[in-house]
């Protein structure tokens, strides 16, 4: 009998047992039923907008343009694209005054959770999930996430900027109306922290970009899924997730800031086509995905923005939990090979 192979991640200190022997194909993850948020009244449908805090941020209709506006304290925006509104029950929230950034860190162990948290409504259409949104509509949620990402950047206390998606309620979900969440924070949370120190170190040795190099060997291999002008997608090499995949732009940019028009529709549709391929092959399975992004202005060379998209379809027990070592069971190889036809059928 052979042995699994142990991979250990392009650039974390992240070890995953590719477990080949058990063989799982991607469609044994397939459920017939998934479970559902129960269903309420949701405050994110239109009509109900006195439900959430005033919008930061609301794209309106205008003639063949949008409008961006932003609620006020008793005057809510009807007939919006977008809304994006702080969450009610926050992980951090915003300083009351101005509060210098050295009293945020109180101790070498104790911070202040100073930031923001918002949720960001996708459509005025309850079930418009990427995976099957309108191409017009997944260009204004791009357009939004990178409106937040420039204004809350531009707060002396922010350092990162999370913007993620959680799908389904085995994946956190717990309202089914489409949406993403923005974190702002006062640090530069462990993983991307990890990545950016590794492609610094890289990029000094090798005075080029690993990112760069890692999407030009992914293409030409086994893991490669779809590539278009301005995007490849691939399974990375060292997934833990069963069909985990990745989208990271061919040019080399740091961050999303400099996105045009052009690369952002070029994004709607190829994280619709990714997505909707996962969704027929696994039956809408959850998931979860989450930009890894600089903002730091002087690094921009060293690092290079990406999409990770997670599906939900282990469960991550004892082992995985008390040692930070993972068992995927559906190599990255099938991964790719099944979004492939998924996504061309
Ligand atoms: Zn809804
Ligand atoms: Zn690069
Ligand atoms: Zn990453």
């Amino acid at each position: 009998m052979g042995f699994n192979e142990v991979r250990k991640d392009y650039l974390l200190d992240r070890w995953v047992v590719i477990a080949t022997e058990r063989g799982r194909r991607p469609t044994d993850f397939s459920k017939k039923e998934r479970e559902q948020a129960k269903p309420s009244v949701c405050p994110m449908c239109p009509g109900n907008e006195h439900m959430t805090p005033p919008a930061t941020l609301v794209y309106l209709k205008r003639g063949k343009g949008v409008k961006k506006t932003k609620d006020h304290d008793n005057v809510r925006h009807k007939n919006w694209l977008i809304r994006c509104v702080p969450n009610l029950y926050p992980a951090f929230a915003p300083p009351k005054e101005k509060t210098a950034p050295k009293k945020i860190v109180k101790r070498r162990d104790l911070a202040l959770a100073v930031g923001h948290h918002e949720v960001l409504i996708e459509s005025p259409n309850h079930d418009e999930h990427p995976a099957d949104a309108r191409i017009a509509q997944l260009i204004h949620v791009i357009n939004a996430y990178v409106d937040r990402l420039r204004q809350l950047v531009a707060e002396p206390y922010v350092q990162y900027v999370s913007i993620f998606r959680n799908h389904g309620l085995e994946a956190g979900a717990s309202l089914s109306h489409a949406h993403s969440q923005i974190i702002a924070m006062p640090f530069i949370p462990k993983i991307v922290k990890e990545e950016f120190k590794a492609s610094t170190k890289l990029w000094k040795q090798n005075g080029k970009c690993v990112f760069c190099d890692i999407l030009e060997r992914e293409m030409d291999g086994p893991r490669h899924v779809l590539e278009n002008s301005q995007f490849a997608v691939f399974a990375p090499y060292a997934s833990v997730n069963p069909m985990e995949f990745w989208i990271i732009p061919k040019k080399h940019e740091a961050t999303l800031l400099n996105l045009s028009q052009s690369e952002v529709k070029t994004f709607a549709e190829t994280l619709k086509t990714c997505l909707n391929g996962l969704k027929q092959l696994v039956n809408d399975p959850p998931y979860n995905y989450g930009f890894h992004l600089t903002l730091n202005k002087d690094a921009g060379d060293y690092y290079h923005w990406h999409l990770e998209v997670y599906p939900r379809l282990a469960i991550w027990a004892g082992f995985e939990k008390s040692t930070g070592v993972y068992i995927n069971t559906v190599t990255p190889e099938v991964a790719a090979e099944s979004l492939r036809k998924s996504i061309s059928s």
